[in-house]
């Protein structure tokens, strides 16, 4: 004998199939959790614990939601992590002999949300597969919200593959089983809420179907397994066919600029290191979209710096006519503005949810195209209409909407008064048996109150007794004898009926339900009609967002004055007055002050910067990045003048403040970044260095500074910005025939320091740490202290016999710095001292270096 009754039964039988999930069973109006789950439930969404009676001893815990408001249940669930499988009754209860059927019809995964407040408008919801196949690393990415799939290889380096994770900014990631430890480890250097899932399933044949066969025989093997690994998955957790997944972007790695996760952090290019938020970072400044779809392509954009100096290229002559052409420009943002987003309606459509006011957006969007196309055709510029030459303007789509749905249609699909006059015969014919009918009753209004003479009879409507007709109590007696039927009493009134009323009736009620009907009907054809024409209009998509990139970028270029930017593939870099790009833009009181920059092959490969704090070493040094970054994006750069080779990797080892707080295993990321960079970096790339070796002893951090230095100068050649407080390192200049000493200008009258901001030649002398520590308003007690100190140092470095010294002073500088971050700037004063600690560390070094 069953332990549980049936229901029960059915249900853990259904739960098997979804281990991993919540399971909203379905009842009535509720969706119901038992057990486990249920007890989960009512913690993670405060909802009443309760319990049901199943057949066994004790009750079963049990909790439950309305079905009507489910949805922000659901994903209160799906952000915190988990997943959400929807088991419905999938037979009428009413025709079931038994328990009613119940079947899962869709998990829903972080991955695969379609709607609501998790999908923000202008992001990207990611879901990304990693395989590993014929000694092959694989990544698929697909945003089922708009259809895109994305593909690439890392041959036999996952290196790669982790660090496209963080391009992605996913929110859920599926991967084979033997990945998964590495996966992990990168997943929490980056976020803390992707959801993970090892799967093994595919089911090739099948997901072979979804696209064309030459594009599916243009994959190679693996990338057959990661596509087939994710789809299988999708459509495991979807159960319907995905028909908005038609194409495949497959990419290669040395397209685009490589840009480990570090990198992009600390570069702030999509959100900022403080707050994680979008404002703040350079795709805040660059994003002047208009659409959201223009929004998420210019993330893509930044994402993946261009290698290619045609495309480049291109990108930057169609930036440049927008640049110069302020009215095509501002032409382009008023049509776009009346664009929808083209690529999730047609997520909708494929989904089968999309409502007839998603037709109506579809279809506004699509009479803005000729006039786009018209704009970029007279601008004159064989750039920009190169981009809409020969466009499917899919006006043949727009007019099927045009001729079927009216202009403002109702959210519901299921209540009629969504389909046009003339569409449809018999539907005219209903509505006018339904008009007339309405007539009919006016008539009878009007005939009725002359035969009886009762002024305020009226005919009314409800849905339990149908039409009607009410007389307030005051006039019943006037109603001649036998005219009406009764029906219902109400306190001030009656309501009666009549056989012929009754007809009439059936008549109206019938022909509205059919109308519903049809127009569902029809509206459904329509909706489907539209999924087969699905690429044509991702193409479109795909065309209206880049113009509006493209506008963007031109916008911010010509308000800040940016120039057009030089690209080639030397080796030199030369920037003429270049500013960082965000800082400028947030100073608004004060004046960004200009820096030039320059790499010449066989003269200046490395900048070693020194200065104190606050000069703006950082500020520089992330401005030479983002310039190049920006420069490959296809934007114009801020400068005067710019000079860029093509980078093909960006290295970031900048030291942020929380370095030194948490010690050891920050010093640890640092000499693993370290380690990255010593084994990745090229001639091509650039390398920031800022204060290097800051987390260790100044003894150890200054010979790991010099020996990365020299490993960079000797080795690899790649042009490299370093800032350092080791001022002792400056000597380096003399060895290191490409390293060239450069320092941020300051003005010292009296006690005041004024910060000049100005890069120029040759090394700093002092760190000015205490009088940094001072307006930064730390107490007067600390900063007078401070001097005091510095003074000791200082005069015992000069009064006692450094050979002698050199131990306890190399212990005492180590243990301050872990302590006390003034202190540890305070101690690059004492250059006597450390000078003489640098000789005997000279040996030392060499053992590094060997
Ligand atoms: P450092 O790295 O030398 O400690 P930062 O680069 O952090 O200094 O710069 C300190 C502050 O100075 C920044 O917050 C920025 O607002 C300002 N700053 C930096 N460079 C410039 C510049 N070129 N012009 C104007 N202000 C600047």
């Amino acid at each position: 004998m069953a332990k549980y009754t049936p229901m029960i039964e059915q249900y853990l039988e259904i739960k098997e199939k979804a281990k991993d999930a919540f399971l909203f069973f379905r009842l009535g109006d509720f969706y119901e959790m038992f057990f486990e789950d249920a007890k989960l439930a009512a913690q993670e969404l405060e909802i009443t614990l309760t319990g049901r009676e199943g057949g066994a001893e004790e009750k079963i815990p049990m909790c439950g939601v309305p079905y009507h408001s489910a949805e922000q249940y659901i994903f209160k669930l799906i952000q915190k992590g988990y997943k959400v499988a929807i088991c419905e009754q999938v037979e009428n209860p009413a025709e079931a002999k038994g328990v009613v059927k119940r079947e899962i019809v869709r998990v829903i995964t972080p991955g695969t949300v379609m709607e609501g407040k998790m999908i923000g408008k202008n992001h990207n919801n990611f879901i990304l597969c990693i395989s590993h196949f014929n000694d092959t690393y694989n990544l698929a990415a697909c945003d089922l919200t708009t259809g895109e799939l994305y593909e690439t290889s890392g041959q036999n380096s996952l290196d790669f593959i982790l660090d496209e994770i963080g391009t992605y900014s996913p929110v859920e990631i599926v991967s084979e089983a033997s990945l998964s430890p590495y996966i992990h480890e990168r997943i929490d250097q980056i976020s803390s809420t992707i959801l993970m899932t090892e799967w093994d399933d595919k089911d090739e044949h099948l997901v072979k179907e979804q696209f064309t066969t030459e594009l599916w025989q243009s994959l190679s093997l693996s990338s057959q397994h990661c596509i087939s690994l994710l789809m299988s998955y999708l459509k495991e957790t979807q159960k319907r066919a995905l028909s908005h997944i038609t194409n495949i972007h497959s990419y290669e790695r040395n397209q685009f600029m490589t840009l480990d996760p570090f990198t992009r952090r600390n570069l702030e290019l999509v959100e900022t290191i403080r707050d994680q938020s979008k404002k703040g970072s350079l795709l805040w400044l660059l994003d002047k979209t208009v659409t959201s779809m223009g929004a998420r392509l210019l993330k893509r954009w930044v994402d993946k710096p261009l290698m290619n100096q045609t495309s480049i290229n291109e990108r930057l002559e169609v930036t440049d006519t927008l640049v110069q052409q302020y009215i095509v420009r501002e032409d382009l943002r008023e049509k776009l503005k009346n664009v929808y987003d083209l690529e999730r309606l047609v997520g909708r459509i494929s989904y089968g949810n999309a409502n007839a006011r998603d037709l109506v957006a579809l279809k506004k969007s699509l009479e803005q195209v000729p006039a786009l196309i018209e704009i970029c055709n007279d601008s004159g510029s064989d750039n920009l209409s190169g981009i809409v030459h020969s466009l499917d303007q899919c006006s043949d789509l727009k007019d099927r909407i045009d001729e079927a749905i009216i202009d403002e249609p109702p959210i519901s699909v299921k209540e009629g008064a969504m389909i046009k006059e003339g569409y449809h015969d018999y539907l005219d014919q209903l509505r006018e048996a339904s008009v007339n009918g309405k007539q009919w009753l006016a008539e009878l209004e009007q005939r009725e109150r002359e035969v009886t003479g009762i002024k305020k009879l009226k005919i009314g409507y409800n849905k339990v007794f149908g039409y009607f007709i009410e007389i307030t109590k005051a006039n019943i007696n006037l109603i001649p004898e036998g005219r009406y039927e009764r029906k219902q009493t109400l306190t001030n009134a009656e309501r009666f009926i009549t056989p012929e009323l009754k007809e009439k009736e059936a008549l109206i009620l019938e022909a509205e339900e059919k109308m519903v009907g049809i127009e569902y009907e029809l509206f459904n054809e329509l909706r489907n009609e539209l999924k087969f024409q699905i690429p044509r209009l991702q193409k479109l998509a795909g065309i209206i967002s880049t113009l509006d990139v493209f506008q963007s970028l031109a916008k911010v270029s010509a308000e800040y004055e940016y120039c057009k930017p030089v690209i080639t593939k030397d080796y030199d870099l030369n920037i003429k007055e270049g500013r960082h790009p965000v800082v400028e833009s947030i100073s608004k009181d004060q004046r960004f002050i200009a820096n030039d920059s320059l790499f010449e092959s066989g003269d200046q490969n490395i900048l070693l910067i020194t200065g104190p704090n606050m000069a703006g070493k950082s500020t520089y040094m992330r401005q030479v990045s983002l310039i190049c970054i920006m420069a490959q994006i296809g934007c114009f750069v801020p400068a005067t003048e710019a000079k860029i080779p093509i980078i093909d990797r960006i290295f970031t080892r900048i030291g942020a403040a929380d370095d030194l707080v948490s010690g050891q295993s920050t010093f640890m990321v640092e000499m693993k970044d370290i380690q990255v960079m010593t084994e990745k970096a090229t001639e091509q790339s650039l390398v920031i260095i800022d204060e290097l070796g800051r987390g260790t002893s100044t003894s150890e951090g200054m010979s790991i500074a010099q020996a990365v230095i020299e490993f960079l100068h000797h080795e690899i050649g790649c042009k490299t910005l370093v800032s350092t407080h080791f001022h002792e390192l400056a000597h380096l200049e003399k060895q290191l025939p490409y390293l060239k000493n450069y320092s941020m200008s300051v003005k010292e009258s009296g006690d005041e320091v004024t910060f000049l901001r100005k890069l120029i030649k040759g090394a700093a002398s002092t760190s000015y740490g205490i009088y940094c520590a001072q307006i930064a308003g730390i107490p007067n007690s600390i900063i007078e202290r401070s001097y005091l100190l510095l003074n000791t140092f200082e005069s015992r470095s000069v009064n006692q016999d450094l050979k002698g010294l050199t131990g306890d002073v190399k212990r005492e500088i180590a243990v301050t710095e872990q302590s006390n971050m003034e202190q540890d700037v305070m101690l690059n004063k004492v250059d006597t001292i450390q000078l003489s600690l640098f000789e005997e560390l000279e040996d030392h070094n060499t053992d590094v270096n060997n």
